[in-house]
């Protein structure tokens, strides 16, 4: 034993237990658990087990720590980190997630008066800033799965009560990803519903006496807004699919799809473009400082595309921000795949590739020629004569 670890108040199983959560070793971990009577301890400064795993972003040691029982408020490290400022720190936003539906509180603040949000802001992790100031906490919701007044059902059924949820704090505000979002959450059905909520929620938030959050209500209002063109593209649908009837129900989601990603010869999307200012201009409340930001961007003179001033003005500026790093479909960040054939685009998945085929089929060769064209200068730069000189040698033998 050390000099170090004779001081500490460790026991073993607790050492080993941070040992390897250093080293990442997430099944050793979990093969120490089990036999862990309380997880409730804290290293000798002060920072708890789930600290520890928040710190390292490891989601699957979050969990079972919160599954086990760990006290998201256990905090004695000495600047008073919360495991969400530690998380927010290390960049990783699902931890910050599984921290808040936990019920860890976004606005405590450390011992240099900065909430987790703030310090994620300060080191750049951008997701993290989003998610903690995106989320509401799902009993907030739960008024809306309940009868009030004259009603004789609730607005959202109690049984999408989560999808609900995960709907509200989502925080790619693409109009695709509304779209799919709607669709993978099963909330299809209850589309004119979920759309006078989010009115609702929004009304509900400026009314507030203290500590409205005007980012949120607009938010809402602007799910909402996306929610209400879906619907009329729905019924769009329906006429123009009336007398075959052959159509799938969810068919029209395409159609509204396609009417999003349509670039005009600029490479603009209309559509988005005059949805947005419409949508901003509808906002209910003009007396606010979110408001009087948008309209004033909007109105400027060569303003960026009205999806980027929402999204700013919703999430915060990013920075410097690369749009190759966006999937060109939904606007999700860091997607997994490219086009395999100019690798120019990327998706998250098939199904954005799919969805976005219609108007990249058109640009896919005139992009691939472009990034042969720019690699080529570098390519022959790159050949070394020796090697030059023995392939010759080579053909000539
Ligand atoms: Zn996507
Ligand atoms: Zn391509």
């Amino acid at each position: 034993m050390t000099e170090e670890n004779k001081n500490s108040q460790l026991d073993e199983v607790q050492r080993q237990l941070l040992d390897r959560l250093a080293k990442s070793d997430t099944s050793g971990f979990k093969q120490l658990l089990v036999g862990c009577r309380n997880v409730n301890f804290v290293d000798d400064n002060g920072m708890s087990c789930l600290a520890h795993a928040s710190f390292k972003g490891n989601r699957e040691a979050v969990q079972l720590l919160l599954d086990m029982g760990a006290d998201i408020n256990l905090n004695q490290h000495g600047a008073d980190y919360t495991p969400l400022h530690f998380a927010a720190l290390s960049g990783n936003a699902h931890v910050c997630r599984q921290l808040l539906d936990a019920g860890i509180r976004p606005g405590a603040i450390n011992s240099v008066q900065r909430t987790a949000a703030q310090m994620a802001a300060f080191v750049g992790n951008f997701a993290c800033v989003e998610t903690i100031n995106n989320y509401v906490t799902r009993s907030s919701l739960e008024y809306y799965t309940q009868l009030h007044g004259q009603q004789t059902e609730p607005q959202i059924p109690p049984s999408l009560l989560q999808s609900f949820h995960a709907f509200v704090t989502d925080i790619n505000l693409h109009p695709v990803r509304i779209a799919l979002n709607v669709q993978s959450l099963g909330l299809l059905r209850i589309l004119g519903n979920l759309r006078k909520t989010l009115a609702l929620m929004c009304e509900k938030e400026m009314q507030k006496s203290h500590d409205i959050n005007e980012l949120l209500a607009f938010k809402f209002h602007y799910q909402g807004w996306i929610l209400a063109e879906l619907i009329r593209c729905e019924e769009q649908f329906k006429a123009q699919h009336k007398e075959t009837g052959e159509a799938n129900k969810s068919d029209f989601l395409e159609m509204f799809v396609k009417r999003v990603l349509k670039e005009n010869k600029l490479g603009q999307l209309d559509y988005v473009e005059y949805t947005l200012r419409e949508c901003a201009r509808e906002f209910p409340v003009r007396e606010c400082t979110i408001f009087r930001q948008i309209a004033l961007q909007l109105g400027s003179k060569d303003a960026p595309p009205a999806l980027t001033i929402l999204r700013n003005a919703i999430n915060g500026m990013r920075g410097f921000v690369d749009e190759a790093s966006y999937c060109s479909t939904c606007g999700a960040e860091k997607p997994d795949k490219k086009c395999s054939k100019c690798k120019a685009v990327q998706y998250c998945d098939r199904e954005c590739q799919r969805l976005h085929w219609f108007m990249h089929k058109k640009s896919c060769a005139r992009l691939l020629a472009q990034s042969q064209f720019q690699s080529q200068p570098q390519a022959k730069g790159a050949i070394d004569t020796a090697e030059l000189r023995e392939e010759l040698a080579k053909l000539t033998a």
